[in-house]
């Protein structure tokens, strides 16, 4: 790491930074709402034993000629593991084979050429979905990078207890500007 962190804010950090939820999720635009027409599913989410784990449907633009599926929702870790590394067509493609076991008829309905996965632990500045504290580090490098480092105040899900949800992200920021303000106030006073 280069930063000029002081050494236990460096330690916690390596701490903290350890574990993260590889999540993935892949997503189709299919040139027709087979899930309405031929299935009358209109939104919510279809849970699946395969891979994909969940396919969600649009909960808006009932009838329309086209919509957008998520094809897969993944945050088991064994999974996304495995699928990560693949080329993101190969990714799709295994997708749309999980899909067909739920839907006959899924692989004329959605292509790899309509389709897009994205593998958090890919995404640079992320490298994963969200933080997962072991309740022991909640004691130690939470407590430690909850405090300013000098003038650095770490704010987002990860400095929360509501990890992987926004509440948490802006939790932790409105907290992280209230010490901001009392810091200023006991300056300037
Ligand atoms: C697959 C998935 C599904 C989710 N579903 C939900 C949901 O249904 N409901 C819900 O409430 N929450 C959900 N979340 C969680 C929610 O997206 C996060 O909790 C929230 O976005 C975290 O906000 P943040 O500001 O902490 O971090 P982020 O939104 O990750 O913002 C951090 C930003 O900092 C940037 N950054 C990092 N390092 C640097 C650097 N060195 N220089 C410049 N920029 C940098 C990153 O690129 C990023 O844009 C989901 C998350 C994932 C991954």
């Amino acid at each position: 790491m280069i930063a000029d962190f002081s050494p236990a804010f460096k330690s916690a950090i390596a701490t903290g930074g350890a574990s993260y939820a590889n999540a993935m999720k892949v997503g189709f635009q299919a040139n027709r709402r087979f899930w309405e027409e031929d299935a009358h599913i209109y939104g919510g989410i279809s849970w699946t034993e395969r891979d994909i784990t969940q396919i969600w449907y649009p909960a808006v633009g009932f009838h329309q000629s086209k919509g957008v599926i998520v094809g897969a929702y993944i945050w088991d870790n064994p999974i996304s593991k495995r699928l990560a590394p693949l080329a993101p067509a190969e990714r799709l493609r295994q997708a749309i084979a999980d899909g067909e076991t739920l839907h006959p008829g899924y692989g004329r309905e959605v292509s790899v050429a309509s389709g897009v996965s994205i593998a958090w632990e890919k995404i640079p500045y992320s490298r994963g979905g969200w933080i997962e504290w072991e309740e022991s580090d909640r004691e130690t490098a939470y407590r430690t990078l909850s405090e300013a480092d000098d003038s650095i105040y770490l704010a987002g899900e990860h400095m929360s207890y509501l990890t992987g949800w926004q509440e948490g992200a802006i939790l932790s920021a409105l907290q992280v500007v209230q010490k901001i303000s009392t810091q200023l106030q006991a300056i300037s006073a």
